[in-house]
């Protein structure tokens, strides 16, 4: 796993959540909607996972919605809102860019700059998965609540990666397999406990927010992610990724690391190589071991990313060389080294015109 840089878009399952889904697949298959005993066993674990959940997130369990990931999250946040105002920050990521569009009538604004008046919902992501850029959703969200605006923070790439109390975020996305959970599972946080709010109809589960058998293998796996995880975050310094970046910029005149000069992910590094296009680099190094990013995984080559990198300071001709490389929990100082190597390989390759 050494050569995997792509945790931003997904993270291997953790073995502690193998071992919890496993568990809960094999003796807690019940439908939890069901009335015998079984079934009443496995609806108290689902509670107990929405529990501890909510003490990881700080916020009420009663308010936690469990759905397939977090872009279900935000499609259920934003019909919610249909046909209202929102407001959302420039570098959001597809799945509130898109749900936002199609639900409400939406307008951008720089995260650090000035928030929108007259809206119902503003709506800026925690942590950014192109840059690792951290956005100030905190502030965000108590000037919000002073005004009176609903607000929502997507921290789908915060979790797992830094800890934070998000009480006071009205609404609030995660998903399950960017922290060392199963894919599949991801949850919505709401405003209040007794909020009526329904994407996908059908039966009374999820206290007939979330029709559908509650998935409670992945569940149970998602949550003991979270909480294997939490408690290993201060010792996740970025040293390796510093590192990596000094190396580069020693080997690579006129690299540009964007974001650089602002707060950022201890795991990410989102680079404009200086010659040669991304595509160029990724399949050298793949083939060397090395797994990398051309930008997000769900939307590279389409209009998703370059949006998004594009707005985070990437000119167009700079949007071909973009880079981004994301490390993990375990990924070590000497990981980072050997990536770095293999950039100053690939590049001689490239510069001598190598085939490929
Ligand atoms: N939000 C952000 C910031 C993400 O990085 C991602 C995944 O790339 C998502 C939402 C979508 O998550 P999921 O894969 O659970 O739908």
């Amino acid at each position: 796993m050494t050569g995997y840089f792509d945790f931003n878009a997904t993270t291997p399952l953790l073995p502690e959540a193998r071992e919890a889904w496993l568990r809960a697949a094999e003796r807690h298959w019940h439908n939890p909607s069901s009335l015998y005993r079984e079934a009443g066993i496995t609806n108290q674990k689902l509670e107990t996972a929405r529990e501890r959940l909510g003490q990881l997130l700080q916020v009420e369990a009663e308010r936690i919605v469990f759905t397939s990931g977090a872009t279900e999250a935000n499609n259920l946040l934003f019909s919610a809102f249909t046909g209202q105002t929102t407001a959302i920050s420039t570098i959001e990521h597809p799945s509130v860019r898109e749900a936002a569009r199609h639900w409400t009538k939406v307008s951008t604004f720089e995260a650090d700059g000035e928030m929108p008046e007259g809206v119902a919902l503003v709506s800026v992501m925690a942590a950014n998965n192109e840059s690792g850029q951290l956005l100030p959703w905190r502030e965000l969200a108590l000037l919000c609540r002073a005004k009176g605006i609903s607000f929502h923070t997507d921290a789908t790439q915060w979790l797992g990666k830094l800890e934070a109390d998000f009480s006071p975020c009205d609404y609030l996305s995660g998903s399950a397999h960017k922290f060392g959970g199963p894919k599949g599972a991801g949850f919505l946080v709401l405003r209040d406990e007794n909020e009526r709010i329904r994407l996908i109809h059908g039966g009374p589960q999820e206290n007939g927010r979330r029709a559908g058998t509650e998935n409670y293998p992945a569940i149970e796996a998602m949550v003991t992610a979270l909480e294997t995880i939490t408690p290993q975050l201060a010792a996740c310094d970025g040293a390796g990724r510093d590192a990596f970046e000094a190396a580069m910029q020693a080997s690579f005149e006129g690299l540009r690391l964007i974001s650089a000069e602002k707060p950022r992910l201890w795991n990410t590094s989102l680079l404009v190589m200086p010659r040669h296009e991304n595509l160029k680099w990724l399949t050298r190094l793949s083939r060397r071991g090395f797994s990398i990013s051309t930008g997000s995984a769900c939307s590279s080559g389409k209009e998703g990313s370059s949006v998004v990198v594009t707005a985070l300071g990437a000119s167009p001709d700079e949007l071909r060389r973009v880079v981004r490389v994301s490390g993990g929990w375990y990924t070590t100082v000497k990981d980072w080294h050997e990536l770095a190597s293999a950039f100053q390989e690939v590049g001689a390759e490239l510069d001598a015109g190598g085939m490929g």
